[in-house]
Parts: structure tokens; C-alpha cells; sequence
């Protein structure tokens, strides 16, 4: 499927075509069709009178991405977020004190198809996680509450349930944080060391470098003596 491009949009600026690395990874939403698939949200923001999709990618209920445009080239299109940004969170109050439109400082918009006060299927979180995670790796921001937000983060303008309602969002946002975070660091796996077991020995049968190995913030201290040791971190 082709990728779709934001027409320019004004405010404050042009808007549309990506001029800044962004600060917030991910803006999450959902759909407040919930009969609509991802395709069909996809067309639907892209009609003639839109300036273009309000979302970088649409997600269904099974956890199929959708691309609509591609995030390093334009931000998702969205006029609220620029009419009335919530200047509470640090990361908008400075996107919005350097003057330039809003929706460039969010890297990926991300909708998943369903009704507003759904909460996303396990196969979304999914899909959401594994985007996040990406966008963390390839711009080099670390995933955590200010790097991820919700659509009710961004606008001021009352959006109750957008993505989910305040007496459960929190917990859900961090479900997504910790998805993500889980993906881009494996799982820790603590070695007990025998006599005799060396470090590169170990690395080794980890698949690791001994300075892979010996990166983990948890081996620091075998950093220097590199010699004797009788535990060990590595990644499963
Ligand atoms: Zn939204």
C-alpha cells in the first residue's frame, strides 16, 4: 500500500513536512468509530477536504498495522493539538515555546480502531509496544511517560476517553512503556560462576562479546579486573 503524504497546514508555520526531530515518541488514540476498520480510518482521514491522515499509522483489532505516512518524513496531521496544546506536560509546554507547529514534535501518531472507551485488544498493545520500541531505537529517546502520551495528554480541549478513560489510562499507558521497554532489553538472566569459568567464556556461550557482556550496567563492576568473578549478568 502506497504511503500518503500531509498537505501543509498552516499554522503556526507550514506544518506537515518533518523539520525537527521530534521529543515524543508516540501520541496514542483511538477511534471513536468502533465499527470502522484501520484501512477505512486510513481513507477516511485522507479525504479531499483533510489536510491528510491524523494519524502515522491506523491499527486493527487484531493487531494489524496500517501505514498511512511515513513519521520521518511527516507528522500526523491534527489542528487541536496546535489550537490548544496542554502546556502542563514539560516535553509540549517546550515544543510550544519553540514556536514551531506541535504535530512535529510527535513522532509517531498511532489510532487503534475501536470504540473510545475500549480499552485496546492485547494484540494492539502488541502492535503499539513494538512501534514505540522502534521509534525509541531509531531516534535515540527512551521510552517513559513523558516520550509516550495520549491524545487527552496533548490537547487541552476535553477528550475524556481518547484514548481511554482518566480511572484507567495511566495503568494502560504503562502497560504499553513497559512492552516496549521489555522489547528493546531482553530479559535478564543471572549466571552463577563456577571455578574456572572465565568471562569471555561466558560471554560466549550467551552469544555475547566480552564487551557486550560487560556492558550491562549490572557487570560494571567486573569492568576492571575482568579476572575472577562469581556472578555474571547476561542477556537470555
Ligand atoms: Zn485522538
Amino acid at each position: 500500500m502506497a504511503l500518503l503524504t500531509n498537505k501543509a497546514y498552516g499554522y503556526p508555520t507550514r506544518g506537515a513536512r518533518r523539520r525537527r526531530k521530534p521529543t515524543i515518541l508516540a501520541c496514542l488514540h483511538q477511534t471513536a468509530n468502533a465499527k470502522a476498520t484501520a484501512i477505512q480510518e486510513r481513507t477516511y482521514a485522507n479525504r479531499p477536504d483533510s489536510h491528510g491522515p491524523s494519524a502515522t499509522a491506523y491499527i486493527d483489532r487484531d493487531g494489524t498495522i496500517v501505514r498511512a505516512i511515513d513519521p520521518a518524513k511527516y507528522a500526523a496531521w491534527s489542528q487541536g493539538d496546535v489550537a490548544h496544546p496542554n502546556t502542563k506536560l514539560p516535553t509540549i509546554a517546550a515544543a510550544v515555546a519553540s514556536g514551531v507547529n506541535m504535530n512535529e514534535w510527535v513522532h509517531e501518531s498511532i489510532e487503534c480502531s475501536g470504540a473510545g472507551t475500549e480499552p485496546y485488544t492485547d494484540a494492539q498493545f502488541e502492535a503499539v509496544a513494538q512501534l514505540v520500541a522502534k521509534a525509541s531505537k531509531a531516534l535515540g529517546i527512551p521510552v517513559n511517560r513523558s516520550t509516550v502520551v495520549v491524545h487527552a495528554d496533548i490537547n487541552s480541549v476535553s477528550r475524556r476517553s481518547d484514548p481511554w478513560p482518566p480511572a484507567t489510562r495511566e495503568a494502560r499507558v504503562k502497560r504499553v512503556i513497559a512492552r516496549a521497554n521489555a522489547i528493546l532489553r531482553p530479559p535478564i538472566t543471572t549466571v552463577t560462576v563456577k571455578a574456572g569459568d572465565t568471562l569471555s567464556g561466558i560471554a560466549s556461550a550467551h552469544r555475547l562479546t566480552l564487551k557486550a557482556l560487560l556492558a550491562f550496567p549490572e557487570n560494571a563492576k567486573y569492568r576492571a579486573t575482568r579476572g575472577s568473578s562469581t556472578q555474571a549478568t547476561s542477556s537470555a
